[in-house]
């Protein structure tokens, strides 16, 4: 199996690659970022608490997303492969993540890392925000909370992976197309 891990901040553009990469590897998308939004949208009781935390620019609890990915994996257990976008975020998921491809028989290829600086992402987003409807979009408050919770548990999860020699870092400026190769590039030098 190819099991990818798009990592960066948010506004980085990892839904736009993830979508150019799961056509291209035939790979199943898990966005957790999705998951929770289809879950406020159905009205479950999941998704409107977990809407209180992303409308205030925090993380949903761990045990939350954990759940949801593992329903997921098991629902495709027949994919070729998968790419995590949004996940994982803190390192018990990331442990957690560990495990499951574990019990699957498999682990994770590779870490692909878009690099973008502040600045540039409180842009897109807030650009974003004026047609996506998402209410994490829409202040620049909201927007920092989000980059904040990103510098202070996600990021750690860098080092978690550099340690194992799978993270690889990219320049997330630039053409889409330019970025999508630059992805392939070091997809296909593992695969
Ligand atoms: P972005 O990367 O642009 O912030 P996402 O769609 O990935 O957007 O996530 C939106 C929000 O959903 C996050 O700010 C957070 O509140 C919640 N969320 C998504 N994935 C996770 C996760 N793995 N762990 C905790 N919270 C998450």
């Amino acid at each position: 199996m190819l099991n990818l891990i798009l990592f960066g901040p948010p506004g980085a553009g990892k839904g736009t690659q993830s979508e150019k990469l799961i056509a291209t590897y035939n790979l199943k998308h898990i966005s957790t970022g999705d998951l929770l939004r289809a879950e406020r949208q159905a009205g479950t009781e999941l998704g409107n608490q977990a809407n209180e935390y992303i409308a205030k620019g925090e993380l949903v609890p761990d045990a939350v997303v954990i759940g949801m990915v593992r329903n997921y994996m098991q629902s495709h257990a027949e994919a070729a492969g998968f790419i995590f976008d949004g996940f994982p975020r803190t390192i018990p998921q990331a442990e957690a993540l560990d495990q499951m491809l574990n019990e699957f028989n498999t682990s994770i290829s590779m870490v692909l890392g878009l690099e973008v600086n502040e600045d540039e992402l409180v842009k897109r987003l807030l650009l974003r925000g004026q047609t996506s409807g998402r209410v994490d979009d829409q202040s620049e408050e909201t927007i920092r909370n989000r980059f904040h919770e990103y510098l202070n548990k996600t990021l750690p999860i860098q080092g978690y992976y550099s340690d194992q020699n799978k993270y690889h870092g990219i320049n997330g400026l630039g053409e889409i197309g330019e970025i999508n190769s630059e992805l392939c590039k070091w997809i296909d030098s593992v695969n």
